[in-house]
């Protein structure tokens, strides 16, 4: 019997921000597993099976699934955001790979959502109008000596970045750190913005620049942007400030 396996993107927070094509994926799935917090903003359907667990189970979560989906059945795995960004897709392959046999027979598929930085960017104008790069600061899976090397090239290279779990309890210095490298390569009037809880009731965003970022409350829900050389800042007689990157690049 061939059981069927969707990794799925819930998006930001929002219903409107929720795919028509992932809000699918989980309707048809038998029983839908995932992070508590992302199960919790589900509905389960009649005769639909909810399992949440905690955080950081997400091999187990995703050995489980394949498990399931193995008996045949109709299997959802819930990321928030998109979940080939620093998610359970990636989870997923990881056991896949170690363990070919226990995706024998199964349609595996992937639902993309939309992620945190594109939700950020799309509440402040066109930061990532240009190249850009994205960097998980957790050093659970990584060394802090490699996300060191490539915030510093990432900033020599000019890009804007994107900073993914910029802090959490455990880790409450490291975008202090991480601004302070930066700050090395970069002006001190680079734009910088905090972009907190995209989405949700509680959002709240603030644009400042390099200089002054060490000194804004960042937590798990943070979405940190640096801009490059040519990020700016525009301000409207409204009061309401835009950040943008241009498209162009004039070398100097
Ligand atoms: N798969 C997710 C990212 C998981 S990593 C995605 O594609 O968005 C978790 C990090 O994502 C958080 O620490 C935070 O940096 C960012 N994030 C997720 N949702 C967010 C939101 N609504 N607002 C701001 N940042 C968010």
């Amino acid at each position: 019997m061939s059981g069927q396996l969707t990794i799925v993107g819930l998006g930001p927070g929002p219903a409107g921000w929720l795919t028509p094509a992932a809000e699918a994926a989980v309707a048809d799935a038998d029983i839908v597993l995932g992070y508590t917090q992302y199960v919790g903003r589900l509905k389960p359907r009649d005769g639909q099976i909810f399992e949440p667990s905690d955080n950081r189970e997400e091999l187990v979560r995703a050995a489980r699934a394949l498990a399931l989906a193995a008996e045949g059945r109709r299997v959802a795995v819930v990321s928030g955001g998109d979940p080939g960004v620093f998610a359970m897709a990636a989870a997923v392959f990881e056991v896949v790979e170690a363990d070919p046999k226990s995706a024998d027979g199964i349609d595996i598929r992937v639902e993309p959502g939309v992620t945190a930085m594109l939700a950020a960017a799309a509440h402040i104008g066109a930061p990532l109008g240009h190249d850009f790069c994205a960097i998980s600061l957790s050093d659970n899976l990584k060394s802090w000596a490699t996300i060191e090397k490539r915030l510093r090239l990432a900033a020599e290279a000019d890009f804007v970045v994107a900073l993914y779990n910029p802090a959490s309890k455990a880790r409450p210095d490291q975008i202090g750190n991480a601004l302070a490298l930066l700050a090395e390569c970069r002006a001190p009037e680079t734009v910088v913005v905090f972009a907190r809880a995209v989405g949700r009731p509680d959002e709240s965003i603030d644009i400042t620049t390099l200089a002054a970022a060490p000194d804004v409350a960042c937590d798990m829900r943070t979405l940190v942007l640096i801009g490059s050389r040519t990020t700016r800042r525009i301000e409207m007689a409204d009061g309401r400030a835009w950040v943008y990157t241009p498209r162009f690049e004039r070398e100097d």
